[in-house]
């Protein structure tokens, strides 16, 4: 099922002709009514009129979150005032907010290419959507919302949190379709086995969507396997609309960026020179269609890299793996440089650990990696349980090459997460 599928799938050529129309129209309007790029492009010597193939784009100057930061809160804006109906902010994990606004054109072309997403997982009017992301400023659950309306779905705006509330709204409209983060989706398992309700028998779930911070295979086998459902990973940042901008169709397998709407650029970030296709990079993006913010060479600073190949569902927008780590979050212990994600991929692949985990940083070259053992290991006593303690040890050493300190916790002792997790405490620079 496709959304719209002649653009879905629409011939490389034709496709690249038609970013090639709308990114000179982008520069163009960039470059006239906003100062920020006015003036970058007097300092680069470069004009709209020298952008003629796709290729010129790299003449084009990044656009950092420190330059949106140093335009709060109107300095990027390249249309009226008036024209403008939304504000969105970053939420924030990283540092100061970012503005990001919407006329009513970008607001319905997010909610189209969420439109897009949904009907590629499968989902129909009959559908009812739990949307469990936080309302407000954070483009998470909004974007989503108006998306998910657009295809006609019945939409819970039950927002984040309240976990029993959640699951009442769950069993009495039976909703089918989840939106939320991957922490919170693993809370949720963690309150209904609690509560002694099995996802088959008491609920109608289908599929969830799962996005806003980085997870692993294993997590999302873990979910799967938990609910009974499909698990769409789902990408997308507020500086690019928010949701919707890459997704994963029914083969699982990398997510769809949707490049009629962005440009994709996989680069080195210290060099800031693109990578060959399948090799990882920083993710940079242009946007196509924006009206109130156009922004040109994004650095988004996830690691990711494109799947060569075509995907089987038929749909031609190239696809960008799971999302391997922020180069922000990214540590270095004993000179070796972590991801977060590295340490959840083998947790979450070890039996008897349960969802909760925290990554502490107390040394230059000593961490400690804390986790929750599931309810059912837990008999009131943890020492005995030296054989997990080891395998974890282990097999973070073989995955990370560094020797972590491994403590095993009782479930329930962690803080839990109901929007995006804090998985690491930097003691180092506290
Ligand atoms: P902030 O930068 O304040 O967190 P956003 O709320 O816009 O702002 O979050 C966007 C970021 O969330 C992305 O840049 C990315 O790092 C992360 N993110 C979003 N979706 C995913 C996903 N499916 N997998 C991994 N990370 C994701
Ligand atoms: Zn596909």
């Amino acid at each position: 099922m496709f959304w719209q599928k002649e653009i879905e799938t629409i011939g490389r050529k034709a496709l690249e002709e038609l970013q090639l129309k709308r990114l000179k129209q982008t520069v163009q309007r960039a470059y006239k009514n906003i100062p920020f790029y006015s003036d970058k492009f007097s300092k680069l010597n470069i004009k709209p009129k020298d952008i003629n193939s796709l290729k010129d784009i790299k003449k084009l100057p990044f656009t950092t979150r420190e330059n949106l930061r140093e335009n709060y809160p109107f300095g990027l804006l390249a249309v009226e005032r008036e024209q403008v109906v939304r504000l969105h902010t970053s939420s924030g994990t990283t540092g100061k907010p970012k503005a990001i606004f919407f006329t009513k054109k970008d607001i319905n072309q997010a909610a189209e290419l969420i439109a897009r997403c949904l009907i590629m997982t499968g989902i129909k009017k009959d559908d009812v959507l739990q949307n469990m992301m936080t309302y407000g400023l954070f483009t998470g659950a909004l974007i989503m919302h108006y998306g998910a309306e657009k295809v006609g779905v019945l939409v819970i705006p039950a927002g984040p949190g309240h976990t029993k509330r959640q699951l009442a709204l769950m069993q009495d409209f039976k909703t089918t379709t989840l939106h939320l983060t991957p922490s919170y989706a693993l809370y949720l398992a963690d309150v209904m086995s609690n509560e002694g309700l099995d996802p088959k028998r008491d609920f109608f779930l289908r599929r969830a969507y799962l996005g806003a911070e980085p997870y692993s295979e294993e997590t999302r086998k873990k979910i799967e396997k938990f609910f009974s459902i499909d698990v769409f990973n789902s990408y997308g940042l507020s500086e690019m609309n928010g949701p919707g901008v890459a997704f994963e169709c029914m083969e699982k397998n990398g997510m769809h960026l949707w490049e009629d709407n962005f440009i994709i650029e996989i680069i080195n970030p210290e060099t800031g020179k693109e990578v060959a296709e399948g090799e990882k990079g920083e993710l940079v993006l242009t946007t196509l269609c924006r009206e109130a913010m156009p922004i040109l060479r994004y650095r988004t600073r996830d690691i990711t890299m494109i799947i060569p190949g075509k995907c089987k569902c038929g749909r031609t927008h190239r696809r960008i793996s799971r999302i391997i780590g922020r180069t922000d979050d990214m540590f270095i212990v004993r000179g070796v440089n972590i991801f977060p994600q590295q340490i959840e991929q083998v947790l979450m692949g070890v039996k008897g650990v349960a969802q909760n985990y925290q990554i502490i940083l107390e040394s230059y070259d000593q961490m400690t990696v804390r986790v929750e053992i599931s309810r059912d290991l837990f008999d009131g006593r943890i020492e005995h349980l030296m054989n997990l303690q080891n395998e974890i040890t282990e097999k973070l050493r073989s995955e990370i090459l560094v020797k972590p300190k491994v403590e095993l916790l009782e479930p329930g002792t962690l803080p839990v997460s109901e929007g995006k997790a804090t998985r690491v405490i930097d003691k180092r620079t506290l």
